[in-house]
Order: C-alpha cells, then sequence, then structure tokens
C-alpha cells in the first residue's frame, strides 16, 4: 500500500469554546489517501486561532510532497522520517504537530487495513470506557459560574475543570509578561471555586488550570489559595519553559500538579518523571507526536505511576485518538472533553459519539471507529487555505 495524497482541512467549527467572548474557532485535519481506497484522518488544530492554523496548513502542503509513495503501515518509520526532516526548525510544535497528524492517519489506516479497531493493536483495553473530565462556559460573576458549573454536572460529568482567573479577569495565554495577577480577579477566582465547591458537593472533582500564566509566587499564592476546595490538581502553574520554576511551586504547595500540554515527545516528559515535578502528565495527542508518542509516554510515565490524562482543545480526531490509546493504558486518569454530551465533537463526524456515566464509550469498529464527515468539511472549509 502506498500513500498517494495528504489533503489538509482548514474549517470552522459548530460552537464557540469555553473561553469567555471566545470567537468561533478553526480546526486543522488531516486526509491521508492510499492507493489501496483506504483513507485515514489525523488532527493538528493548534493555537492561537486561524494564524496557526493556516501555518500549519502551508507546512502540511510540503510535507504530503514529502510522503507521497510511503508506505502506510510502515508507521515508526514515518515518523521519524517527518520528525527528524524538520529538527531545524525545532522538535516541538509545529513539527512534532506535523507527525501526530500523519502519526494518527496512519493508525487509523492500519486499523481499516487489518479490520480491527487501534486499541487491539496497542495491546487491547484495559478498561471497557474512558472516564472524562470536561468544561463549563466561562462566566465573569461567582454566580453565573456556580450556575455553570452546575448545569454541567447536572448534565452527567463528574469531573470539571476551569480557569477561574481567566474567567474573572479575561485573561488570555498571550498576555504573560510579568507572570501577576491583579488581587481583585484573583479575589473573585477564589470565591468561584469556593462556590463551586459548595455548590457541586464533594464527590465532584475540580479541576484547576492556571494556562501557565503566573511566575513562581503568584503561583504558589493561588495554588494555596485554591487548596482548601479540595481541587484535584493545579495545572501549568507556570510557563513551561522552566523546570528548576516547577519544582520552586512544588515544594510550596499542597496540592497536585498536572503539566505536559506544551510539552513534545517523550523527550520531554523525561526530565518532568525523573525529577518528580508533577503528579499528572497531560500529553496531547495532536502536539506530542500522534498516538506512537501517547503510548510512549504513557508507558514512560507508568514506571513512575504517574497517571496520564490526555490534554484536548480542539476536535473529535483527538478525543478519538486519544480514547484509542488510553483504553490500553492502565496509569490513566481521565481524558479531556469540551461538555460532557460530546455534542461539539458529534457536529464533525460521520457517527455521533456516546457517554454513559461521563465516561466515552468506544466502538469496536476498525481504525479510529469513526470518520469525518465530508459534507461538513466542504461546507465549512476556510476559504483561503487553498
Ligand atoms: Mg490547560
Amino acid at each position: 500500500m502506498r500513500i498517494t495524497r495528504i489533503r489538509p482541512w482548514h474549517v470552522t467549527g459548530p460552537a464557540p469554546r469555553v473561553d469567555v467572548d471566545a470567537p468561533r474557532l478553526s480546526y486543522v485535519f488531516l486526509q491521508v489517501d492510499t492507493d489501496e481506497g483506504l483513507t485515514g484522518w489525523g488532527e493538528i488544530t493548534t493555537y492561537p486561532g486561524t494564524i496557526a492554523n493556516r501555518t500549519i496548513v502551508a507546512a502540511l502542503e510540503q510535507v504530503g510532497e514529502f510522503l507521497r509513495g510511503e508506505d502506510p503501515l510502515q508507521i515508526e518509520a514515518v515518523w521519524h522520517k517527518v520528525f527528524r526532516a524538520f529538527t531545524y526548525m525545532g522538535t516541538r510544535g509545529a513539527t512534532t504537530a506535523m507527525a501526530s497528524a500523519v502519526d494518527i492517519a496512519l493508525w487509523d489506516i492500519k486499523g481499516q487495513a487489518l479490520g480491527v479497531p487501534i486499541h487491539q493493536l496497542l495491546g487491547g483495553r484495559v478498561r471497557e470506557t474512558v472516564p472524562l473530565y470536561t468544561h463549563f462556559q466561562y462566566a465573569r460573576t461567582v454566580e453565573q459560574m456556580v450556575a455553570n458549573a452546575s448545569a454541567e454536572v447536572a448534565r452527567g460529568s463528574r469531573a470539571i475543570k476551569t480557569d477561574p482567573f481567566m474567567a474573572a479577569g479575561g485573561l488570555s495565554n498571550v498576555r504573560y509578561i510579568d507572570g501577576q495577577i491583579d488581587r481583585s480577579v484573583e479575589n473573585t477566582a477564589v470565591a468561584m471555586i469556593a462556590g463551586i465547591r459548595s455548590a457541586v458537593g464533594a464527590d465532584i472533582e475540580v479541576l484547576i488550570d492556571a494556562h501557565a500564566l503566573y511566575n513562581v509566587p503568584t503561583a504558589i499564592r493561588l495554588a494555596n489559595r485554591l487548596a482548601p476546595y479540595d481541587i484535584t490538581w493545579f495545572e501549568e502553574p507556570c510557563p513551561p519553559e522552566s523546570y528548576d520554576a516547577l519544582e520552586q511551586v512544588r515544594s510550596q504547595i499542597p496540592v497536585r500538579i498536572s503539566v505536559g500540554e506544551r510539552l513534545y515527545t517523550r523527550f520531554e516528559f523525561l526530565p518532568v518523571l525523573n525529577r518528580h515535578l508533577s503528579d499528572y502528565v497531560m500529553p496531547d495527542v495532536t502536539w506530542t507526536g500522534g498516538i506512537s508518542e501517547l503510548k510512549k509516554i504513557a508507558t514512560l510515565a507508568e514506571t513512575f505511576y504517574v497517571p496520564i490524562s490526555p490534554h484536548d482543545a480542539s476536535g473529535p480526531i483527538n478525543i478519538l485518538a486519544g480514547a484509542q490509546v488510553v483504553l490500553t493504558v492502565p496509569n490513566f486518569y481521565r481524558l479531556e472533553a469540551r461538555r460532557v454530551d460530546l455534542e461539539f465533537y458529534s457536529a464533525f463526524l460521520e457517527e455521533p459519539l456516546h457517554v454513559r456515566d461521563g465516561a466515552l464509550l468506544v466502538s469496536e469498529r476498525a481504525g479510529l471507529g469513526n470518520r469525518l464527515n465530508l459534507e461538513y468539511l466542504q461546507a465549512h472549509e476556510v476559504s483561503n487555505t487553498r
């Protein structure tokens, strides 16, 4: 079998994401066609929005030329070919995102070629369903945040994640300069989490995302202020470049840490694990290197008894690919998703996704077990990319 075409799709999504005043985001998928009629699907979808997505689409067009004629079943070899070809551009970010999209699509093809779901090729199920954690709409007031969190729990979520500082302050990831926060925003954010804990009760897990926005003393103070509300983790306390900053924060907070959405490949997770810097790791299957890399990182983390909890702030292939891997991973906590009803993802797909008791159900269909709806893609393609 040979790869005949790599076709990136840049499309607008069906609904805004959870950020305050968020614009309608765009998504990047990869269609890999073969000379035997099988098609595999991958995803990249990166940030910030359409700027990054347009750039990655342009790069994917070049990768397509590079991979035409390759055997799609030789996944490991193709992964290394993509990864090593772009190391002068860096071994993280765009390079690993491209490797991820290709890798996921090739696993999809391999599963279809062999007539089995990808999780069978990764060792088979160690669990029947994939527990999720989910988000709810940001709001500027404590009352509305509590109402939104309660609504997501009422829809069936057993674990909810939010960034109360971003919600209260309208902050964003492009803001980081000094890593500090306005005190009134901080106080409102703490009141939001106090209110949410009181409203949802002790049995619902509450996760906090700091979005890598804080310097060391600020991160320490924020984590300590939220500790009384039994938070499951405090995610990305500081920007990802400094493991030393993470170590300093870790030594002075009583809550668990999760990092990894901005770490790329097993090579960047190893020092985090070796230095005991995080209680959870959260690689993103569409950024860190695909299904192949997520499985390797999971096994690496298993040797430290650290659970993985894959990051997903993008589209449906992300969740489908992540689910295929974590079905086979013993050291797994939860898979990230937007809303527990999963309607957002189903809008892109030929078959709707199904959830039960806050957990994703994964079929035994071959490959990823689902495919993107071409009618949706054609109707929502961002026009100036092709
Ligand atoms: Mg995050």
